[in-house]
């Protein structure tokens, strides 16, 4: 991997250098420079062709010195390692893909052009380049294999298609690639969760995503590639945008002030789908955001720590019993609403609370009447009785 990191960097660096000062140039130019250095990123595609093959490489190999160099092309030739062998060395590098780790985003490709499309030497992967010379590798969808992910329980309409498959259809635990060479991450939306919006049971209310407080119509991406399978007003969600992603989770993004994506439309990581806003059941702008695995929620906070803006992890064990046994179609937007209620109630109960420190001389009829109450209201509030000593500096509450 730090191999494709220095040569990303390299070609960065290089692709910068051919295009400083574009402000002052004007747009001939600017168009001029774009295409000299997509001419030069051209010539390189051979050499990107390598480094797949050595990503390849790296991918089955568990220590990057044992891989071959990648300008040796790759042949047909027999692996020197026992099947045993290969499999512990699988097994190790998966764990190594599991291993909490910091994954920030890819970049935004949110305000950039494409300039061209090349052919990585790969007929699964192509090479997108963008218009600040930077470039990504982009699965080529017409040879993607497993596409039965998107076409199983495929409804662009129904919330959820997944209504013949029971919990027990769910295998016990599950390895879920988040993040690999061609399919990157980035945050839907960068911003602590409320802590009074996390998945779970609340007042035994259950809540099937996370809640993020943002600003009106900030910018909601994407968090893995996929596809678009609902892009529509639904009760409670306001605008919500479902998207099924390669590894077969889907990610629900509600109450949005805009929808940016139509269904059946396939989106890379970072993609621009929609604005935060306050449509639907909301008290507030934030995004109601939930991860599901065939229609059941998880934490989404197992995958990304959203105030920092990070994936967790390359890969992902989903155990069956993260899923929620409350799991339904979508999320009750009453018991939200409920439990907002009643966090207004309960706040505004302890903003009305009033407590006082006895001083000499103080006695229960003098304070009942000081706060406009009774006696028998501030024993109850204590615990006491009207017969109790006060002794000074205890504080009671009076209200
Ligand atoms: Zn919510």
């Amino acid at each position: 991997m730090k191999k494709y990191l220095l040569l990303f960097a390299a070609l960065s660096l290089a692709s910068a250098a051919t295009a400083r000062n574009p402000r002052k140039t004007s747009r001939a130019a600017r168009l001029q420079a774009a295409e000299a250095a997509a001419d030069s990123l051209r010539a390189v595609t051979t050499r990107q062709a390598a480094v797949i093959d050595s990503l390849q490489c790296i991918a089955v190999c568990p220590e990057e010195e044992e891989c071959a160099p990648a300008e040796e092309p790759r042949r047909a030739e027999p692996d020197p390692r026992t099947p045993e062998q290969i499999a512990a060395d699988s097994v190790a590098d998966m764990r190594r893909r599991m291993e909490r780790k910091e994954i920030r985003s890819t970049f935004d490709t949110e305000s950039l052009t494409v300039i061209d499309t090349l052919d990585s030497g790969n007929e699964a992967l192509y090479v997108v380049l963008f218009s600040d010379n930077s470039w990504k590798y982009v699965r080529n969808r017409e040879v993607a294999k497993d596409s039965t992910i998107f076409e199983k329980y495929w409804d662009t309409k129904s919330l959820f298609p997944y209504s013949s498959v029971t919990k027990a259809d769910i295998p016990e635990s599950v390895v879920v690639t988040l993040v690999d060479s061609a399919s990157g991450f980035h945050y839907p939306y960068k911003g602590a969760v409320n802590p009074r919006g996390k998945f779970g049971l609340r007042r035994g209310r259950r809540h099937q995503g996370v809640d993020l407080p943002l600003r009106m119509r900030d910018t909601i991406y994407a968090t893995f590639c996929g596809r678009v399978r609902i892009s529509q007003t639904v009760r409670g969600y306001g605008n919500l945008v479902i998207i099924r992603h390669d590894n077969g989770l889907e990610t629900y993004y509600g109450h949005l002030a805009e929808r940016l994506v139509e269904p059946n439309q396939w989106v890379e990581a970072g993609e621009v789908i929609g604005l935060g806003g306050s449509t639907g059941r909301s008290t507030g702008p934030h995004l109601h955001f939930e991860t599901r695995y065939y229609g059941q929620s998880f934490d989404p906070e197992r995958l990304i720590d959203f105030k920092r803006g990070i994936l967790n992890r390359e890969v992902f064990l989903l155990k069956r019993s993260f899923l929620s046994i409350y799991s339904n179609a979508g999320q009750d937007f009453d018991d939200e609403e409920a439990n907002e209620k009643q966090d207004k109630q309960e706040a505004a109960e302890r903003a009305a609370m009033r407590y006082h420190k006895i001083r000499s001389g103080d006695t229960l009829g003098h304070l009942a009447v000081k706060y406009g109450t009774t006696v028998k209201r501030i024993c109850a509030l204590n615990g006491i009785k009207p017969t109790t000593t006060l002794r000074i500096g205890r504080t009671l509450r009076v209200r």
